[in-house]
């Protein structure tokens, strides 16, 4: 079956709960052993004193370790990437340091796809390079042997533990090619040494992009963003196969970012309406860039569905989504006077950051999400005064539509 026809019982057996159709939320923090015999196999299970027994059926011991409402709601988040298991975390923020600090060792390499979330990028060139990481920052319009190129000439080509990627880039949709950085993941890697290759999924998935696919080895999400969205949550997951996903699970319990079993549930009610919300916003926003494309007030838009045909973006675009998405940034006629103009005459689209949410969205990137972002790199990513981000919501197209036309009359 389809991911969203299971989104509503795949991995909860309602008969253990009193026939309950919706699973219940399992506010507890610890759980009580059958029998000390069982209380000891699931330690020695916990800490991997050894292996588990093929027949050996384990419960749970502590909410840290794991709890019905996460290994329920991971299971449903397997199903959209297809990948074997998911950790879901406190925080989109908890799950990328969670990744990095794992497979990161002092005297590594990371590389990167320049630009990269606000926060993250702060990580990467802000803590890590105190934990000793070296961090290379690369841009989606240099070619893989440039990129191999920059490698070799950092010295620390063999000390290359991961490439980390966002695509589309926020604010400006940005594309970069997945299979083109795995491949140069394994370029890097040897017998020894496996380079992993990890892309932020937040701005396209989990509907619309399957990273795995084009031979990335972990996803990570905002779950704040499409999966939560209602605005109404912060959570985070990352995805892969099992051998990756045992070191991020191990690392979570000792670092205590695991997601509550009340925002699990959450999620899980978010996920039965995940396709039909998805659908909705990028069907709205195709019309709401076309509506600003021809729009005289409008200097250039940027959204996936209106690139040119001729150009290599849109052959990795046709390649690697199956949607445009619902984010839009556009560069407003003037400067930051008629920018902040239309922000503050907006009435059916709420002035605020974030994004996915059932409502729709306006932000000004260069003051806000993006203000910590040094002016040259900016500049260099098309981050202008008048360059304003949108997400589209599920509200009628003709009413957001209606609003953007009232906000930019003079
Ligand atoms: C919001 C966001 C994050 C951070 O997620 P939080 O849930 O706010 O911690 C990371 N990456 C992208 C692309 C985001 O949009």
């Amino acid at each position: 079956m389809h991911p969203e026809s299971l989104m509503m019982s795949y991995g909860y057996n309602s008969e253990s709960f009193e026939r309950a159709v919706k699973c219940p939320i399992f506010q507890t923090s610890t759980f009580t052993f059958k029998t000390a015999e069982e209380g000891k196999a699931f330690f020695e299970i916990a800490y991997g004193l050894r292996e588990k027994l093929s027949n050996e059926n384990l419960g749970y011991i502590y909410s840290r370790i794991d709890n019905p409402n996460l290994k329920i709601l991971e299971k449903r988040l397997s199903l959209w990437d297809k990948t074997e298991d998911c950790a879901v975390f406190e925080s989109g923020m908890a799950a990328i340091s969670t990744v990095l600090l794992e497979f990161l060792n002092p005297g590594d390499l990371l590389v990167y796809s320049n630009p990269v979330y606000g926060g993250t990028d702060h990580f990467i060139n802000t803590f890590l390079p105190k934990m000793g990481i070296h961090t290379l920052g690369v841009h989606p319009d240099e070619s893989k042997e440039k990129i191999i190129e920059l490698i070799n000439a950092s010295g620390k080509a063999d000390k290359l533990a991961l490439i980390y990627l966002e695509t589309p880039a926020n604010p400006t949709n940005e594309i970069v090619d997945i299979e083109t950085y795995s491949s140069i993941a394994t370029h890097f890697s040897s017998n020894e040494k496996k380079v992993l290759c990890t892309v932020d999924n937040t701005y396209m998935g989990p509907l619309w992009q399957h990273p795995l696919q084009f031979g990335a080895d972990l996803i990570i999400y905002s779950a704040t963003k499409y999966i939560g969205g209602h605005s109404d949550l912060i959570a985070g997951a990352v995805l892969g196969n099992s051998d990756l996903m045992i070191r991020i699970k191990t690392l979570r319990t000792f670092l205590g970012n695991m997601l509550n079993p009340n925002t699990a549930w959450l999620l899980m009610r978010s996920l039965e309406t995940l396709k039909v919300r998805m659908d909705q916003q990028t069907k709205n926003a195709q019309q709401v860039a076309q509506f600003l494309k021809e729009h005289s007030a409008i200097e250039k838009v940027n959204y996936l569905g209106l690139l040119d045909k001729n150009t290599e973006a849109y052959k990795i675009y046709k390649k690697q989504c199956t949607a445009p998405g619902a984010m839009i940034s556009f560069d407003i006629k003037g400067s930051e006077k008629e920018a902040f103009k239309f922000l503050n005459k907006l009435k059916l689209i709420k002035l605020a950051v974030s994004l996915g949410g059932t409502e729709s969205l306006a932000e000004h990137p260069i003051t806000m999400t993006h203000a910590g972002v040094d002016a040259e790199h900016r500049k260099k990513m098309g981050i202008t005064d008048t360059l304003i981000r949108l997400s589209i919501g599920v509200e009628n197209p003709i009413d957001i539509i209606n609003d953007l036309k009232q906000a930019l009359q003079d």
